[in-house]
Protein backbone atom coordinates (compact mmCIF):
# COMPACT_ATOMS: atom_id res chain seq x y z
CA UNK A 1 0.00 0.00 0.00
CA UNK A 2 1.37 3.46 -0.69
CA UNK A 3 2.47 5.32 2.25
CA UNK A 4 0.08 8.18 1.09
CA UNK A 5 -3.01 6.56 1.75
CA UNK A 6 -2.78 5.64 5.45
CA UNK A 7 -1.50 9.16 5.81
CA UNK A 8 -4.95 10.30 4.16
CA UNK A 9 -6.78 7.51 6.23
CA UNK A 10 -5.48 9.28 9.24
CA UNK A 11 -5.92 12.87 8.10
CA UNK A 12 -9.50 11.92 6.87
CA UNK A 13 -9.97 10.62 10.93
CA UNK A 14 -8.27 13.60 12.38
CA UNK A 15 -10.70 16.31 10.25
CA UNK A 16 -13.96 14.15 11.45
CA UNK A 17 -12.99 13.71 14.42
CA UNK A 18 -12.98 17.44 14.89
CA UNK A 19 -15.98 17.92 13.06
CA UNK A 20 -17.70 16.21 15.95
CA UNK A 21 -16.02 18.02 18.37
CA UNK A 22 -16.85 21.23 17.38
CA UNK A 23 -20.70 19.86 16.63
CA UNK A 24 -20.83 18.92 20.08
CA UNK A 25 -19.70 22.25 21.29
CA UNK A 26 -22.01 23.65 19.24
CA UNK A 27 -24.88 21.60 20.54
CA UNK A 28 -25.51 19.73 16.93
CA UNK A 29 -25.49 16.54 16.17
CA UNK A 30 -22.24 15.32 14.12
CA UNK A 31 -24.13 13.24 11.39
CA UNK A 32 -25.85 17.17 10.54
CA UNK A 33 -22.14 18.46 8.98
CA UNK A 34 -21.64 16.64 5.58
CA UNK A 35 -17.75 16.21 5.09
CA UNK A 36 -17.23 17.71 0.75
CA UNK A 37 -13.44 16.53 0.42
CA UNK A 38 -11.69 18.42 -2.14
CA UNK A 39 -9.43 16.96 -4.04
CA UNK A 40 -8.41 19.33 -5.99
CA UNK A 41 -4.62 19.61 -5.16
CA UNK A 42 -4.49 15.72 -6.12
CA UNK A 43 -4.26 13.41 -8.67
CA UNK A 44 -6.92 10.55 -9.32
CA UNK A 45 -4.93 7.85 -6.73
CA UNK A 46 -4.94 10.37 -4.04
CA UNK A 47 -8.57 11.05 -4.63
CA UNK A 48 -9.37 7.59 -4.67
CA UNK A 49 -7.73 7.05 -0.82
CA UNK A 50 -9.93 9.78 -0.15
CA UNK A 51 -12.79 7.59 -1.05
CA UNK A 52 -11.33 4.45 0.78
CA UNK A 53 -10.89 6.49 3.71
CA UNK A 54 -14.62 7.20 3.72
CA UNK A 55 -15.20 10.20 2.03
CA UNK A 56 -17.24 9.53 -0.79
CA UNK A 57 -18.34 13.23 -1.43
CA UNK A 58 -15.57 14.98 -3.84
CA UNK A 59 -15.25 18.32 -4.58
CA UNK A 60 -13.92 19.92 -7.56
CA UNK A 61 -13.47 23.60 -8.23
CA UNK A 62 -12.65 23.35 -11.81
CA UNK A 63 -15.33 21.58 -14.08
CA UNK A 64 -11.97 20.72 -16.52
CA UNK A 65 -10.67 18.51 -13.70
CA UNK A 66 -13.86 17.18 -12.55
CA UNK A 67 -14.57 15.90 -16.17
CA UNK A 68 -11.02 14.04 -15.89
CA UNK A 69 -11.10 12.73 -12.43
CA UNK A 70 -15.41 11.17 -12.59
CA UNK A 71 -14.33 9.71 -15.64
CA UNK A 72 -11.94 7.30 -13.99
CA UNK A 73 -13.19 3.79 -13.33
CA UNK A 74 -11.16 4.04 -9.88
CA UNK A 75 -13.65 7.02 -8.61
CA UNK A 76 -16.78 5.39 -10.01
CA UNK A 77 -18.08 5.38 -6.23
CA UNK A 78 -17.53 9.02 -5.83
CA UNK A 79 -20.77 11.58 -5.76
CA UNK A 80 -18.84 15.01 -6.98
CA UNK A 81 -19.73 18.61 -6.18
CA UNK A 82 -18.54 21.38 -8.16
CA UNK A 83 -17.76 23.83 -5.21
CA UNK A 84 -16.22 26.59 -7.87
CA UNK A 85 -16.95 28.59 -10.95
CA UNK A 86 -19.00 27.40 -13.72
CA UNK A 87 -18.21 28.74 -17.15
CA UNK A 88 -21.98 28.57 -19.16
CA UNK A 89 -20.06 26.70 -21.61
CA UNK A 90 -19.64 24.18 -19.56
CA UNK A 91 -22.95 23.87 -17.46
CA UNK A 92 -23.92 20.98 -20.14
CA UNK A 93 -20.98 18.40 -19.55
CA UNK A 94 -21.51 19.08 -15.83
CA UNK A 95 -24.39 18.71 -15.24
CA UNK A 96 -25.35 14.53 -15.47
CA UNK A 97 -21.93 14.90 -13.60
CA UNK A 98 -22.39 16.34 -10.24
CA UNK A 99 -24.93 15.47 -7.13
CA UNK A 100 -24.72 19.66 -6.14
CA UNK A 101 -23.36 22.83 -7.26
CA UNK A 102 -22.36 24.95 -4.72
CA UNK A 103 -20.93 27.74 -6.69
CA UNK A 104 -24.07 29.16 -8.42
CA UNK A 105 -22.98 33.16 -8.65
CA UNK A 106 -25.79 34.67 -11.54
CA UNK A 107 -29.27 34.88 -12.45
CA UNK A 108 -27.88 34.57 -15.67
CA UNK A 109 -26.04 31.34 -15.00
CA UNK A 110 -28.97 29.82 -13.06
CA UNK A 111 -31.35 30.32 -16.00
CA UNK A 112 -28.52 28.66 -18.12
CA UNK A 113 -28.43 25.60 -15.83
CA UNK A 114 -32.21 25.69 -15.69
CA UNK A 115 -32.88 25.59 -19.55
CA UNK A 116 -29.54 23.00 -19.70
CA UNK A 117 -31.02 20.86 -17.40
CA UNK A 118 -34.68 21.29 -18.66
CA UNK A 119 -32.90 20.00 -22.36
CA UNK A 120 -31.26 17.08 -20.52
CA UNK A 121 -34.83 16.87 -18.24
CA UNK A 122 -32.92 16.40 -15.28
CA UNK A 123 -33.03 18.34 -12.20
CA UNK A 124 -29.85 20.65 -11.12
CA UNK A 125 -29.48 20.72 -7.64
CA UNK A 126 -27.12 23.63 -6.59
CA UNK A 127 -26.64 26.56 -3.69
CA UNK A 128 -26.40 30.10 -4.52
CA UNK A 129 -23.06 31.64 -3.56
CA UNK A 130 -22.96 35.02 -1.33
CA UNK A 131 -20.43 37.49 -1.00
CA UNK A 132 -20.07 37.89 2.79
CA UNK A 133 -17.10 39.39 3.12
CA UNK A 134 -17.62 42.03 0.28
CA UNK A 135 -14.01 40.87 -1.09
CA UNK A 136 -14.35 42.56 -4.02
CA UNK A 137 -12.33 39.12 -5.85
CA UNK A 138 -15.31 36.52 -4.84
CA UNK A 139 -18.00 36.03 -6.81
CA UNK A 140 -21.27 35.71 -5.75
CA UNK A 141 -24.69 37.52 -4.89
CA UNK A 142 -24.92 40.50 -2.65
CA UNK A 143 -27.15 39.74 -0.08
CA UNK A 144 -30.15 42.25 -1.57
CA UNK A 145 -29.66 40.32 -4.86
CA UNK A 146 -29.80 37.30 -3.47
CA UNK A 147 -33.52 38.56 -1.41
CA UNK A 148 -34.27 39.74 -5.04
CA UNK A 149 -33.68 36.75 -6.72
CA UNK A 150 -35.56 33.95 -4.70
CA UNK A 151 -39.49 35.12 -5.43
CA UNK A 152 -38.15 34.71 -8.88
CA UNK A 153 -36.91 30.74 -7.98
CA UNK A 154 -40.07 29.48 -9.53
CA UNK A 155 -39.08 30.52 -13.38
CA UNK A 156 -36.48 28.28 -13.04
CA UNK A 157 -38.13 24.90 -12.39
CA UNK A 158 -35.55 22.67 -13.57
CA UNK A 159 -32.71 23.96 -10.98
CA UNK A 160 -33.69 22.86 -7.09
CA UNK A 161 -31.81 25.54 -5.02
CA UNK A 162 -31.13 23.38 -1.65
CA UNK A 163 -29.19 26.39 0.30
CA UNK A 164 -26.70 29.13 0.23
CA UNK A 165 -22.29 28.97 -0.04
CA UNK A 166 -19.93 31.59 1.17
CA UNK A 167 -16.39 31.85 1.40
CA UNK A 168 -14.88 34.02 4.03
CA UNK A 169 -13.18 37.29 3.90
CA UNK A 170 -9.39 36.12 3.38
CA UNK A 171 -8.03 38.68 5.79
CA UNK A 172 -9.14 38.90 9.07
CA UNK A 173 -8.89 35.42 10.95
CA UNK A 174 -11.28 33.19 12.69
CA UNK A 175 -13.18 36.45 14.00
CA UNK A 176 -13.89 37.71 10.63
CA UNK A 177 -15.02 34.49 9.64
CA UNK A 178 -17.49 34.31 12.27
CA UNK A 179 -18.79 37.38 11.06
CA UNK A 180 -19.34 36.39 7.59
CA UNK A 181 -20.53 32.94 8.24
CA UNK A 182 -23.08 34.18 11.04
CA UNK A 183 -24.04 37.00 7.84
CA UNK A 184 -24.81 33.55 5.59
CA UNK A 185 -26.71 31.77 8.40
CA UNK A 186 -29.24 35.32 9.11
CA UNK A 187 -29.44 36.00 5.20
CA UNK A 188 -30.81 32.05 4.94
CA UNK A 189 -33.12 32.59 8.04
CA UNK A 190 -34.24 35.70 6.94
CA UNK A 191 -34.92 34.46 3.55
CA UNK A 192 -37.43 31.84 4.68
CA UNK A 193 -39.93 34.24 4.33
CA UNK A 194 -39.11 35.05 1.11
CA UNK A 195 -38.96 31.52 -0.02
CA UNK A 196 -41.34 30.33 -2.50
CA UNK A 197 -43.40 27.41 -1.74
CA UNK A 198 -40.89 24.00 -1.87
CA UNK A 199 -37.59 25.82 -1.17
CA UNK A 200 -35.94 24.80 2.19
CA UNK A 201 -32.23 26.60 1.64
CA UNK A 202 -31.47 23.83 4.41
CA UNK A 203 -28.01 23.74 3.12
CA UNK A 204 -25.08 26.38 4.48
CA UNK A 205 -22.20 25.37 2.77
CA UNK A 206 -19.33 27.23 4.56
CA UNK A 207 -15.98 26.17 6.23
CA UNK A 208 -12.49 25.13 4.62
CA UNK A 209 -9.71 23.86 6.12
CA UNK A 210 -8.76 27.01 8.19
CA UNK A 211 -12.41 28.12 9.24
CA UNK A 212 -14.25 25.25 9.73
CA UNK A 213 -15.18 24.64 13.37
CA UNK A 214 -16.32 28.09 13.31
CA UNK A 215 -18.60 27.28 10.11
CA UNK A 216 -19.76 24.92 11.89
CA UNK A 217 -20.68 27.08 15.29
CA UNK A 218 -22.40 29.27 13.07
CA UNK A 219 -24.30 26.62 11.69
CA UNK A 220 -22.62 25.03 8.42
CA UNK A 221 -24.20 21.50 6.90
CA UNK A 222 -21.39 21.18 4.47
CA UNK A 223 -18.31 21.80 5.53
CA UNK A 224 -15.14 21.66 2.14
CA UNK A 225 -11.89 20.85 3.21
CA UNK A 226 -9.45 19.89 1.24
CA UNK A 227 -5.41 21.07 2.70
CA UNK A 228 -5.97 19.09 5.86
CA UNK A 229 -6.82 15.87 4.05
CA UNK A 230 -3.50 15.98 2.36
CA UNK A 231 -1.09 17.02 5.29
CA UNK A 232 2.22 14.98 4.61
CA UNK A 233 1.27 14.02 1.26
CA UNK A 234 4.08 14.46 -0.89
CA UNK A 235 3.35 16.28 -4.38
CA UNK A 236 -0.27 17.87 -2.49
C1 LIG B 1 -10.08 24.92 -2.53
C2 LIG B 1 -11.40 25.22 -1.99
C3 LIG B 1 -11.78 24.74 -0.73
C4 LIG B 1 -10.85 23.94 0.17
O1 LIG B 1 -9.92 24.80 0.74
P1 LIG B 1 -8.86 24.30 1.85
O2 LIG B 1 -8.47 25.55 2.52
O3 LIG B 1 -7.76 23.67 1.10
O4 LIG B 1 -9.56 23.38 2.75
C5 LIG B 1 -13.05 25.03 -0.28
N1 LIG B 1 -13.91 25.74 -1.02
C6 LIG B 1 -13.59 26.23 -2.24
C7 LIG B 1 -14.60 27.01 -3.00
C8 LIG B 1 -12.33 25.98 -2.76
O5 LIG B 1 -12.00 26.48 -3.97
Amino acid sequence: MPPYRQQIAANVARVRERIARAALAAGRAPEAIGLVAVSKYVGSPEAEALLAAGCPVLGESRPQQLFEKSSCPALAGASWHLIGHLQRNKIRRTLPLVSLIHSVDSPRLLQSIDRVAGELSLSARVLLEVNCSGDAEKGGFSQQQLLDLLPRLPEFPHVEVRGLMTMAARRGGNRVAARNFAALRGLRDRAKSECPPGVSLHELSMGMSADFEVAIREGATLVRIGSLLFDGVPGA
